[in-house]
């Protein structure tokens, strides 16, 4: 745009509908902002602007002067890379709060509590050296709706979210629509394999809690007192990862986004771990692959798509053979050898 100077310079009324554009939705692309900055330079300038016409560098620039606005309310407009397709995705976020109070605000003392259930299955038992899978399946989420006896939280390992909190949780209907309503309001994304996982928002957000609440502490420990680190960052790009590849070896921390691959490999000129030199075959995977690339889940999904009930039955004999494999200790050597 030819008056970008004014636009940064003097905040009016074409960066308030941005703002608020920004805020109904929680996140944007590119993609998604530039028939919103159309239609506002439209307005604005009372010329006709095409989708097309509008940039990255008017994008860039309507959220620095909403970021100046808003800093002090301790929001900040910040942005991440897509860890599927590296789309820049741009959301609006908390600075200082936690998210959890700020959740608060429009969400039950139950409702909190289950979110922290499933962040518990998400990042700690189903996030271990065997399977980073940090997805749970719909079934298994709507499972969670109790809140668990006093207990059973003392049996849970590490120190999840979930210890010591009170209620007894959610009938399965309201767990149903609490999952629904965090995917609507952009904390949760379901794959089409029915896995829930955190948005990128909820990665911008969550971020600092994820690592406070999972990655260990000093009384964290594994067994060779290490530093229990459950949630990565890839070591390309530096960002978060949940969704990705990871070294063969168990014991190495190296994990890759799919689209940080070919750079990585490229610079490196050798397609071995980084790390600890083994040979990156790419088939070990972070994320819900890490399920679904299994016999296990193959199979059953085999064994459903020749019976009768082609609808829910699938859903129901994946997930059963999946948890078959879960409880199954001595499973342990089969995955070795993958
Ligand atoms: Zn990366
Ligand atoms: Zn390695």
């Amino acid at each position: 745009m030819s008056d970008d100077e004014n636009q940064y310079a003097q905040y009016n009324d074409s960066n308030r509908a941005f703002l608020q554009a920004i805020m109904a939705r929680g996140a944007l692309t590119l993609k998604d902002a530039r028939p919103i900055l159309a239609a506002i330079f439209t307005a604005h300038e009372g010329t006709e602007t095409a989708e097309n016409d509008v940039t990255e560098a008017d994008l860039l620039s309507y959220v620095a002067a909403a970021n100046d606005a808003i800093s002090s309310f301790d929001l900040e407009i910040r942005s991440m890379l897509s860890q599927v397709d590296r789309t820049r995705i741009w959301a609006l976020v908390n600075t200082t709060s936690d998210p959890m109070t700020q959740l608060a605000t429009t969400h039950s003392a139950d409702e909190i509590s289950y979110l922290k259930r499933l962040l518990d299955a998400m990042f700690e038992v189903r996030n271990t050296p065997r399977r980073e899978v940090m997805a749970i399946t719909e079934m298994d989420a709507v499972r969670l709706h109790k809140n668990p006896s006093e207990s059973q939280v003392n049996n849970t390992q590490g120190g999840g979210a979930t210890q010591g909190s009170a209620g007894k949780g959610l009938t399965m209907t309201d767990a149903e629509r609490t999952i629904k309503g965090f995917v609507e309001e952009g904390w949760f994304e379901k794959s089409p394999n029915s896995f829930y996982t955190l948005s990128p928002r909820a990665l911008m957000e969550l971020k600092h809690y994820l690592i406070n609440t999972y990655n260990g502490t000093g009384d964290d420990e594994d067994d060779d007192g290490e530093r229990v680190e459950r949630i990565k960052n890839c070591y390309a790009c530096k960002e978060l990862i949940t969704v990705g590849r990871r070294c063969p070896t168990r014991e190495c921390a190296v994990r890759v986004h799919d689209m940080c691959t070919e750079n990585l490999f490229r610079a490196l000129r050798e397609r071995k771990c980084p790390t600890c030199k083994v040979d990156w075959v790419g088939e070990n995977y972070v994320g819900e692959r890490a399920v679904t690339t299994t016999e296990a889940w193959l199979k059953g999904r085999r064994r459903s798509n020749s019976g009768p009930r082609p609808g829910g039955g699938q859903q129901r004999n994946t997930q059963q053979a999946v948890e078959e494999e879960e409880t199954d200790e001595e499973g342990e050597e089969e995955w070795e050898g993958r």
